[in-house]
């Protein structure tokens, strides 16, 4: 399937934007894009799957514009691909190797213009992993943004085992991992997970012991507090009230309010590498929208669905 470096095109198709706005408006496919080519600690990999990712619509809208890469720009984060081609200091990876990872070290700080929504991307061999092997393409492109973020919020509020946790959007991409993680990594003590209605089973599936329907209760009010709080979805002046006091409450959106901390994700493909034992048994699952596979020429669809915010779990182009 894969291209060898002596047979690659100089030209590529990808999704691009020349300027920024609504995806619908401003997303456009491109054939004739030059394929980039590896710096030294690179590689060249041919995508076979991409998933996106509300910073995803968020970027192409200019929300971090002031500290964005120059237009035009090529969207998507996570990969997974084929090592097509390795720079000269590249030691873990080999021309061959099945690999994933979110592209961009820093999220918000100048990710790259040559984003995964095209048949080729390039990417610093310290934010992959190779793909375990019971996943397949679209399942491995699905975790890297949202797995390596629920694992670096549950390091940062000092997750443990015997604790317990609230997770405010427990259906989401970022949520569905949380849950997991929090289960079968770290050993919760109790996990309780918001949803609306239709969603509350998913959430008991993935492991939560409270499910909390957002529709009819505010988890605020809950007579429980929780060592830890996780706010994946910007209610963070809610969450602190459901913290027990000395906990720890974390959350990747929206205002901050004290004791709650936030931070934007650092990806690194070490994370992968340690949560692959988890990954490999099953025990953590990639969770994907039953709506949310769309092939490379219905990436506009793919991103009209993601913006409804009412995805379960994740949304993935299939790039081949
Ligand atoms: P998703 O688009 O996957 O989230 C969709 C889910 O959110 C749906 O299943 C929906 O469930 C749920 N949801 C919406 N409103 C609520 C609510 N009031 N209570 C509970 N659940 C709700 O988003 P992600 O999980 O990928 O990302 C979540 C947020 O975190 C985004 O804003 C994203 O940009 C941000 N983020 C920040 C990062 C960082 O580094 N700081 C990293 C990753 C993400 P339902 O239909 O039941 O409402």
């Amino acid at each position: 399937m894969a291209s060898s470096a002596a047979t690659l095109p100089s030209k590529m198709k990808a999704w691009t934007y020349l300027e920024y706005g609504k995806s619908s408006d401003v997303l456009k496919l491109q054939s004739d894009v030059v394929v980039p080519q590896p710096r030294d600690d690179q590689v060249l990999l041919q995508v076979v799957a991409a998933g996106i990712n509300p910073i995803d619509f968020k970027r192409m809208l200019g929300m971090f514009k002031n500290t964005d890469s120059p237009l035009p720009i090529i969207p998507g984060y996570d990969v997974a691909g084929v090592v097509v081609k390795v720079g000269s200091q590249v030691k873990k990876f080999k021309e061959g190797d099945q690999v994933y990872g979110d592209i961009n070290e820093k999220a918000m700080d100048h990710p790259t213009q040559f984003g995964t929504i095209a048949q080729y991307t390039v990417v610093a061999e310290k934010l992959l992993a190779l793909k375990p092997k019971n996943l397949s393409f679209v399942e491995a492109a699905s975790l890297p943004l949202v797995i390596e973020t629920a694992y670096e919020g549950l390091e940062r509020c000092h997750f443990s085992a015997g604790k317990s946790i609230l997770v405010l959007g427990g259906a989401g991409g970022v949520g569905t991992m949380i849950i997991q993680l929090a289960k079968q990594v770290y050993g919760a003590s109790k996990i309780a997970a918001t949803a609306s209605t239709g969603k509350l089973d998913l959430l008991k599936s993935l492991g939560a012991d409270l499910p909390i329907d957002y529709t009819n209760q505010n988890f605020e009010d809950l007579p429980e507090k929780f060592d830890v709080v996780y706010d994946a979805v910007g209610q963070c002046e809610r969450a602190v009230k459901a913290v027990r006091e000395g906990g720890d409450v974390v959350t990747i959106y929206g205002a901050v309010v004290p004791p709650a901390t936030t931070f934007i994700l650092t990806s690194n493909g070490a994370i992968l590498e340690k949560l692959e034992p988890f990954l490999e048994s099953g025990k953590v699952k990639p969770m994907i929208d039953p709506n949310g596979i769309f092939p490379f020429s219905e990436t506009p669809q793919a991103f009209a669905y993601l913006e409804t915010g009412r995805v379960t779990g994740k949304v993935v182009i299939s790039i081949i």
